[in-house]
């Protein structure tokens, strides 16, 4: 099993300044190669990673002189990364998904890191070890205990950070749970997520508390540009001819990195809070039960986009699946199209007609009020215990599923998919964690 720690580093300025060229000559190589590529491709030849080391190999200190003060490792690696990108794109393309070709790197757009192998690094509790500059100190000790797999520099904002990727033992990449409830979550905007035990759970909206400052430093930085663009005779507000560069100034300089420093400061919150509520969720159940919540279809609803990713449900999704692994967690995923929200969760009966700012609703059958975040996490949290589960109807509203639905009745179409632990030895590790807990 492996794991991966991200570690905040402390450079000197010097250790920056070797980390700031590092990246650049990851970039550069990366830039070289994919070059080459598409020139040996439209030349009908048939280009191969491993190839293009070679050559690059032969000519690489004639081509860029300043390479030996850099180690291999950072200009090896492209190659690999490469050739991978190339194979997930022809996948791609063969199993008819959208499929995106390798791009070239850009300074100050694209991330900025590169990579250390295995046997060229080394940590102790408060260094780790690097080719070329020696001891860099870290934030907190490495987490896990294993084989080092691999290590990544990279830069958010100011900082820098290593990832280091660890080969653990079972006994530390499963965790114990602290309890084996069942839990449905109904994840919304005005509450992030709504849990079958009636907790709900506000998410911090980082991105709407700082889009004050954002437009105030956003503005302060396009005034550095458009006073670089008329001292370099453009006219105001035109688009710059691509190959033109302008001169930066100390306070254009600053301004961006103030900039970025205040987005890395939105995401770290956002992902603060995405990564506690996953564990906590983890932790403390034997099964969570969540929807497939289509993200990418509601961003496209502008007036939506933004309050759903400042909470973060595409993350949310990503650290629940394997997190649900780590503690031994049944991970049930509801169907797009069951009705979490619209089925009574005391009597089963469809409510078709409730609509999205119904925020509460009392059923004509059974008399129940519901609070409909509330009502649709226990509705979400049956599908986790009821052995035979409801019709889900496809159509929305209207169709053969409307009026009542029966929990066990007629013919049942599962309405559910699992990931994380499904096959018999997943069930054991179950038990092995409720053993653990009894
Ligand atoms: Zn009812």
């Amino acid at each position: 099993m492996q794991l991966t720690h991200k570690i905040a580093l402390y450079p000197t300025p010097e250790q920056a300044n070797y980390f700031a060229r590092a990246c650049g000559t990851a970039r550069k190589v990366w830039n070289w190669a994919l070059n080459e590529w598409n020139r040996q491709y439209a030349a009908g030849q048939r280009p191969s990673a491993m190839a293009l080391k070679k050559q690059f190999n032969a000519i690489k200190y004639n081509l860029f002189p300043w390479l030996k003060d850099i180690h291999r490792d950072a200009h090896a690696q492209p190659f690999a990364h490469l050739g991978k990108a190339w194979s997930r794109f022809f996948a791609d393309v063969k199993a008819n998904k959208r499929a995106h070709a390798p791009r070239f790197k850009k300074k100050g757009r694209c991330p900025d890191s590169f990579y250390v192998a295995n046997d060229k690094f080394s940590v102790t509790a408060k260094n780790v070890r690097l080719p070329k500059i020696g001891d860099v100190s870290m934030a907190e000790a490495l987490r896990f205990d294993g084989n080092l797999l691999s290590a990544t520099v990279s830069r958010t904002a100011n900082r820098w950070f290593i990832a280091i990727q660890v080969e653990v033992s079972d006994a530390e990449f499963y965790r114990t749970r602290k309890a084996s409830g069942i839990t449905g979550v109904d994840l919304g905007i005005k509450f992030a997520a709504t849990l079958s035990t009636g907790e709900a759970i506000e998410a911090p909206k980082p991105l709407k508390a700082a889009l004050r400052r954002l437009r105030v430093r956003g503005r302060r930085l396009s005034r550095k540009i458009e006073a670089a663009k008329a001292a370099a005779g453009f006219a105001p507000k035109s688009r710059l001819p691509k190959d033109v560069k302008l001169s930066v100034s100390n306070n254009h300089r600053k301004s961006t990195a103030t900039l970025a420093r205040l987005h890395a400061r939105i995401a770290r919150v956002r992902a603060d809070f995405t990564h506690k509520l996953t564990t906590r969720l983890c932790r403390e159940n034997q099964a969570v039960v969540i929807e497939d919540l289509h993200v990418k279809g509601m961003l496209a609803n502008k007036r939506l986009a933004r309050a759903l990713s400042d909470i973060g449900f595409g993350m949310f999704r990503t650290q629940i699946e394997y997190k649900a692994k780590r503690f031994g967690t049944r991970l049930v995923i509801a169907n797009r199209w069951y009705p979490s929200s619209r089925l009574c969760s005391v009597c089963h009966w469809k409510y078709e007609t409730l609509r999205l700012n119904d925020r509460e609703w009392t059923c004509p059958q059974c008399g129940t009020h519901h609070d409909r975040d509330h009502n649709a996490a226990l509705n979400l949290e049956r599908l986790a215990t009821a052995t035979a589960l409801p019709v889900a109807s496809p159509s929305g509203n209207g169709g053969a599923a409307a009026g009542m639905v029966p929990v066990a009745a007629g013919k049942v179409t599962p309405v559910r998919y699992e990931c994380g632990q499904q096959d018999t030895s997943g069930q054991e590790k179950n038990r092995a964690h409720l053993r653990a807990l009894s």
